[in-house]
This record gives C-alpha cells, structure tokens and sequence, in this order.
C-alpha cells in the first residue's frame, strides 16, 4: 500500500513527501480507501497511529470536491476532540495539508478568547477543530452554521464521554445533516460509545489497529 494509491491530487502528494510521510501507517492504508469510497468508519487507534492524517488527507479531497465553494457559509469539515492539546495538535496536522489548497482551518477550544474566536470564524473556514463546549457556545452566538457540514470526525469519542461530553456531542451531531460521512476513532469501545456509534453512523466500516 502506498499514498500513490489513493489517488490524491499533486499538491497533496507534495504536502505528504513535505511532511516525510514515507508509506501509510496500518490505521491510514485500512481506513484511507473506506473514506474516500465515502464509508462510514469506527476507527480503533490510539494517539501515535497516525489517525490524524487518516482522517484529514480525505477531509482535504471531499472539501476540494465540493462545487461552488465560495457561496455558502460555515465549515465543511467538524473535527470534535476531548481537549485542547489534542484539538491544538489536529489543527497543527490539518494545517500542514489544508494550507496546499488554499483551506482555511479554525480551532475553537477553551482558553483562548471567544471574541477572536467569534471573528475568525465570521471570517470563514472550510474545517474547524474544536472542543464540544466551545463549539457549543460558538453555536449559540451564531459565529458560525453548520449548514455546509458534510464530513464529522468524532476523535478519542471514549475520552470525550469520559469527559461527561455525550450531550454536547449530541447537540452537534443533531445540528448536522444526516447525509453527512462521519467518522469515529476511539481507544476502547465502551457500551455508551458503541450505542452512540450505532445511532449516528450510516452502516459504518470497523477499522481496528
Ligand atoms: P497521530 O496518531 O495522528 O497523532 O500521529 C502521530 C505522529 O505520526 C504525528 O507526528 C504524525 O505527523 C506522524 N505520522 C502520521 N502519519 C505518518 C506516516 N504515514 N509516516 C510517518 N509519520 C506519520
């Protein structure tokens, strides 16, 4: 298997050999192809696998397939983490690929001002990464709609429960169409996330590493 094989464009090849990404990582050559076939995944991989490029490298391509991008408002791409380091980490890894393509990418988490978060997101953005709470309290001040959402990924989904997350994480969900792709990586499979997997994705692909 190799990044070859998944049929991205030039500029994400040269991101990828910019980031010396030699070959794919196990979770990236299971669930890469999945997503860009436009599957549902529940990804068992812990922080260290390489789950953020598996979940961002098709985020890119589904954005760049988008057709009239300029006209609508709102993210295309939702990346909910637990915490802020790890919603900080994402967005450090999306930006790397997003920037090649001229995607903009906003990080809306805790302890950070919700003034300038609130104007960053008016000023638009293709992909946010964000903590439940945050996005919530961004939801609720209409910084942004996730009218234009189309692709969720749910990452660390055990810890963000643990966290006492799961009505937060169900009040975004419910906010974005059910046509959606959404992808769920966790380390365990409690009986809470499982529950919460069945209800929210579409005859999802078990991709465990
Ligand atoms: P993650 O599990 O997404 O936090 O990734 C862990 C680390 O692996 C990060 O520093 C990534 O930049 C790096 N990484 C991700 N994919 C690859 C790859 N295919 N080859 C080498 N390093 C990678």
């Amino acid at each position: 298997k190799s990044f070859e094989d998944c049929g991205f464009s030039s500029q994400l090849m040269a991101a990828i050999k910019k980031q010396d990404y030699q070959k794919p990582t196990p979770i990236q050559c299971a669930a890469l192809p999945m997503v860009l076939s436009g599957r549902d995944i529940i990804g068992i991989a812990k922080t260290g696998s390489g789950k953020t490029a598996a979940f961002v490298l098709p985020m890119i391509v589904h954005i760049m397939d988008q057709p009239e991008l300029q006209k609508e408002e709102g993210p295309i791409g939702v990346i909910c983490a637990p915490t802020r380091e790890l919603a900080h980490q994402i967005y450090i890894e999306s930006k790397k690929f997003a920037k090649s393509h001229g995607i903009r990418v906003c990080a809306v988490y805790g302890g950070m001002s919700k003034l300038d978060q609130f104007k960053e997101l008016k000023a638009g953005c293709e992909i946010v990464v964000a903590t439940p709470g945050r996005l919530i309290d961004m939801l609720k001040m209409k910084a942004l709609t996730m009218l234009r959402a189309t692709y969720l990924v749910l990452d660390e989904a055990d810890r963000m429960f643990d966290l006492g997350f799961e009505p937060q994480i169900r009040s975004i969900v419910g906010q974005i169409r059910p046509d959606r792709l959404t992808l769920l990586f966790s380390a365990t499979m409690p009986r809470k996330v499982e529950k919460l997997a069945r209800e929210i994705l579409s005859d999802p692909i078990r991709v465990t590493v």
